[in-house]
């Protein structure tokens, strides 16, 4: 028999990665604090619940996708605490995107429980989350991440397993970071191209065939018009939100401290990125390729 998945959070991630594992032919019982959120998943066959305590009723496996550090600390170890919730032999699965040092902690006091814990963030946005093609950065026991292959098959196309608690999160802050000062190094360099007099879309499939190619260029163009499926020719929309970029860009600078490690490229991203929100608050929830605007008023 197939197990039954407990699901907190259904938010702009959460909501669809629940739906695939109803597709998957799973049993979903699911709870937002946000009804409108629960209601949109109900239409999907997911089982509201009245709680987290309420969903977790039965569950073989708790997923939850959360947005901060805060969010998952409260409701795995605060008042209510799921690790108090879950019977012992449950597999816990967090989602979000938050530090390595509070995945560890939380993943630390449910062992203490009879718990297993896994942090598996994502890469693939919303898109991704919608046809079940997300990528899984997976921390914890190897044992525990084989056995739950197959639900996270349910939601993503690439599984990788990189290394015990907490290192799930270490990869997609890494990861995170390198799209943030791929982005603007982009932007800034297609801005400085059109001051030049030279057409950004020209620039752009020059580059793209030469040494500075890369991820945004490509399929993110920063620069509105030259490619009209990204969120830069759709008034910034869509994409990835430039506040939760810029939360993954403090937990990288934060974690970079703790580990001595020195990333003075991902901070002047966050720099660049944070004077961008501070000039142009009515961004934050936008995509973050509209950090170009700050080098080019015009547009
Ligand atoms: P979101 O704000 O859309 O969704 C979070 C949901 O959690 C909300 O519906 C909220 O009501 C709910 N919630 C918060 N606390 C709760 C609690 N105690 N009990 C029940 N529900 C609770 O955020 P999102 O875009 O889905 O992102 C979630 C996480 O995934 C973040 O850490 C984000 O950085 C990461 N992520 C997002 C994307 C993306 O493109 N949006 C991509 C990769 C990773």
């Amino acid at each position: 028999e197939m197990e039954k998945i407990a699901f907190i959070g259904l938010g702009n991630m959460g909501g669809p990665m629940s739906l695939c594992l109803v597709k998957a032919g799973y049993s979903v019982r699911a709870f937002d604090m946000n009804p409108e959120a629960l209601a949109r998943c109900e239409e999907g066959g997911v089982k509201p619940a009245k709680s987290a305590a309420d969903a977790l009723l039965e569950a073989d496996v708790v997923i939850t996708m959360l947005p901060e550090d805060r969010h998952v600390e409260d409701l795995y170890l605060g008042q209510g605490a799921l690790i108090d919730c879950a019977t012992p032999g449950t597999i816990l699965i967090d989602c979000s995107t938050i530090s390595p040092h509070t995945a560890r902690r939380v993943a630390e006091r449910a062992k203490d429980k009879g718990l297993k814990m896994l942090d598996a963030p994502v890469s693939g946005g919303t898109a991704g989350a919608e046809k079940g093609m997300l990528s899984f950065m997976v921390g914890g026991d190897l044992k525990t991440f084989m056995n739950c292959k197959p639900i996270l098959n349910a939601m993503g196309k690439s599984l990788f397993h990189v290394g015990g608690n907490g290192a799930g999160q270490s990869v997609k802050i890494c990861n995170n970071m390198l799209a943030a000062s791929l982005m603007v190094a982009t932007a800034e360099t297609l801005a400085f191209g059109v001051k030049s007099g030279i057409d950004p879309s020209v620039l752009s499939s020059v580059i793209n065939q030469s040494s500075g190619q890369n991820f945004m260029i490509e399929n993110w163009n920063p620069w509105p018009g030259v490619d009209k499926n990204t969120p830069a020719s759709k008034d910034f929309d869509g994409g990835f939100q430039l506040r939760l970029m810029l939360k993954d860009l403090n937990l990288a600078t934060s974690s970079a401290a703790e580990n001595q490690a020195a990333v003075p490229m991902a901070s002047i991203a966050k720099s660049l990125l944070s004077l961008h929100m501070q000039q142009s608050p009515e961004y934050a929830g936008k995509d973050f390729s509209s950090v170009v605007n700050l080098y080019n008023s015009e547009i």
